[in-house]
């Protein structure tokens, strides 16, 4: 089943800012985009196959176009942007799966006690306290 079945298409305009390679000078552009949105579910006839591709897929924008022209010199130039296609959740500055995942074990982490502290507490209460201050 192709992917765009999964997904409904809306053109978007996003307004960037570009160097031109030849004059240097940096201006906005207005480049076209296609917002492809996920469907709540996966379409009718879908098999299981289509379904478990369904699951994973995020929303996404794709850019339609590859080059500007230069609003001061006139050159057309391609867009120096590597990325012709962004997830929406990326754009959207959430952190995705695997960073979300980064960030929750550094946080639990920097949560831990120090990991010898914790067995030795009972000694402690023990043990004579003369040597420990
Ligand atoms: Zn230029």
């Amino acid at each position: 089943m192709d992917e765009r079945a999964f997904f409904t298409e809306k053109p978007e305009s996003r307004v960037a800012k570009y160097q031109c390679p030849k004059c240097r000078r940096t201006n906005e552009y207005s480049v076209r985009w296609v917002r492809r949105a996920k469907k709540d579910r996966p379409p009718a006839g879908a098999g299981d196959e289509d379904r478990a591709k369904f699951a994973k897929l995020r929303d996404y924008l794709l850019r339609l176009e590859d080059e500007v022209t230069c609003k001061t010199c006139g050159k057309k130039f391609e867009i120096p942007s590597q990325h012709s296609l962004m997830f929406v959740d990326q754009l959207a500055g959430l952190p995705n799966d695997d960073e979300l995942e980064r960030e929750i074990s550094a946080a639990s982490g920097e949560e831990e006690p120090a990991p010898p502290a914790k067995p030795a507490l009972p000694a402690r209460f023990t043990r004579k306290s003369s040597g420990w201050k």
